[in-house]
């Protein structure tokens, strides 16, 4: 089952990504490493509701 997330910097707290993912292979909220246009750099960013 795919559903819609979206990401959202964890240092500017800006919401950057809306993305999918498989829940199934992710159950828990995933984290990557994305350019943040706002902080000008790769940080983390974290799924949110
Ligand atoms: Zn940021």
């Amino acid at each position: 089952m795919r559903v819609r997330i979206t990401l959202a910097c964890t240092e500017c707290k800006q919401r950057n990504y809306n993305t999918m993912k498989e829940k199934k292979l992710h159950p828990e909220r995933m984290e990557n490493k994305k350019y943040c246009p706002f902080c000008k750099k790769h940080t983390n960013h974290k799924e949110t509701k």
